[in-house]
């Protein structure tokens, strides 16, 4: 399987949506949506690793395929706000290394 890149990753969601969608949905409900997909990954995780059992009949859903749900809606916002996801994933990661140099480590909790 190859990798792709956050660049890539948009230009697929774009392409998607251009196609096999009609438009992009306005940006206030793909935050609704982007909500519901993390309960999805609130769902799966509070039954695989919390105190919540599945109830019988009910399907579990992958783990994988929610967390993937969850990216592809933060990709198509990003796409709708003129977000490039690259330049602000390496800005925020620097961001935190620099503001977070000892805090972790300071942390006797941890
Ligand atoms: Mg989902």
């Amino acid at each position: 399987m190859a990798d792709v890149t956050l660049r890539e990753a948009q230009e697929a969601v774009d392409e998607y949506i251009r196609t096999v969608g009609v438009r992009y949905f306005s940006e206030l409900s793909n935050l609704a949506q982007l909500v519901e997909e993390v309960g999805e990954v609130a769902r799966v995780m509070n039954r695989t690793y919390g105190d919540q059992s599945t109830r019988a009949g009910t399907e579990q859903h992958a783990l994988a395929d929610e967390l993937a749900d969850v990216f592809t809606v933060v990709l198509a916002i990003a796409n709708q706000t003129g977000t490039d996801l690259t330049a602000a994933f390496l800005a925020n990661m620097e961001k935190k290394a620099t503001r977070d140099r000892d805090r972790h480590h300071n942390n006797p909790k941890l």
